[in-house]
């Protein structure tokens, strides 16, 4: 497991600028108190931007949001078998585990999104997403048998929820949450900012963005703006977009990735293949929250660019973006909503 952090454990002043999304600020009068954090494997940023909070107030506002980042990272992290959740995965094929009740309500919405689209996001990866060891130091395309032998560990109704206990019925299983936990604690550390009265912000968890930004007016710029980060340039923007108040998420092949023999492998899977899913390179997603943006991030990057560009269609309240790949050059495919509002770097 990498720390994003360098050596000396100091946070990169450009962390959010290496992960998918980031967010500027329209006036340079005034900058938002921020707040940068590494938890849950990645780089967390909160940034407030009301003006008539006291700062100390703000302050302490930033440190319970953190605070709370960090307790879903207790909970739900699978890379620790203290967690609540490294406890239920220890346990596969042995024993139901009791987990607190926010664990459980949150497996149960990760599961639900399994119906959708063939399974296509599946939170029985775990056992992949460890063989793959994306975050290791030296990974490496794993030999085929060993995939196939744990493809039948790959299954959601091995997963029996009852109340706050969870079994995994099969020895081997692993629950992975790695493609909703960070924009359900997105979603929560913006409850916390908007109960202490907040109400011009944004957390970024890895390029999970929760944004609220409600009163817009002579005070606040009508948005702010979201960066897109170019797949194949490091640190480069591929384009904006105006948000409010709403959630957004990108799943790219660069994020976690490496290369063996020339090809690309990177962390999001097909369940129904267990090699990384292919054909796009990556996918932004705007939804009324950021745990739905960041589920559906990851399950329209599966589903690959016809199969995902149609249910971004057909899903109401969702707008999306998919970079695809073609030749050496790159092709951004909108929703018709995002299509309007979509903005390309004029340099690319
Ligand atoms: P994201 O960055 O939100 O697209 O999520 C990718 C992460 O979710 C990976 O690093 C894995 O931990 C996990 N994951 C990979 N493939 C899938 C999948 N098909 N369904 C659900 N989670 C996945
Ligand atoms: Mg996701």
């Amino acid at each position: 497991m990498h720390a994003p952090a360098d050596r000396t454990g100091r946070i990169h002043a450009a962390a959010a600028a290496a992960l998918a999304l980031f967010c500027i600020w329209g006036c340079a009068d005034r900058g938002p108190a921020v707040r940068q954090a590494v938890a849950m494997n990645t780089y967390v940023s909160v940034s407030v931007y009301d003006r008539d909070i006291p700062r100390a107030l703000v302050e302490a506002r930033l440190d319970s949001a953190v605070a709370v980042i960090r307790h879903v990272e207790a909970m739900a992290s699978d890379y620790s078998d203290s967690s609540d959740l490294g406890r239920v995965n220890t346990a596969a094929g042995r024993a139901a585990v009791r987990v607190p009740s926010e664990l459980s309500n949150l497996l149960r919405r990760a599961i639900a999104f399994g119906a959708e689209r063939g399974g296509a996001f599946n939170v029985t990866v775990g056992p992949l997403v460890k063989t793959w060891d994306f975050l290791g130091e030296h990974p490496r395309v794993p030999p085929r048998r060993v995939i196939d032998s744990l493809l039948p560990l790959v299954d959601l109704a091995a997963v029996a929820i009852h109340d706050d206990s969870v079994f995994l019925r099969k020895r081997g299983m692993a629950l992975d949450l790695g493609g909703i936990g960070k924009g359900y604690a997105a979603d929560l550390a913006a409850s916390v900012l908007r109960r202490g009265g907040i109400r011009h912000a944004v957390v970024d968890i890895g390029g999970n963005l929760a944004v609220i930004w409600d009163t817009p007016g002579e005070q606040y710029p009508p948005s702010v703006t979201v960066e897109v980060l170019h797949p194949r340039r490091d640190g480069m923007i591929f384009g904006s977009f105006p948000a409010g108040t709403c959630g957004v998420s990108t799943s790219g092949d660069y994020q976690r990735c490496f290369f063996e023999g020339g090809v690309r492998y990177h962390h999001i899977l097909d369940p129904a293949t267990g090699y990384p899913a292919r054909g796009v390179a990556a996918v932004t997603v705007v939804a009324a929250d950021a745990m739905t943006a960041d589920v559906l991030s990851t399950l329209v990057f599966v589903l690959g660019r016809e199969a995902g560009m149609a249910f971004l269609r057909n899903s109401p309240g969702v707008e999306g973006l998919m970079i695809v790949e073609e030749g050496d050059s790159l092709r951004p495919i909108a929703t018709d909503g995002m299509g309007r509002i979509f903005r390309p770097e004029p340099a690319l």
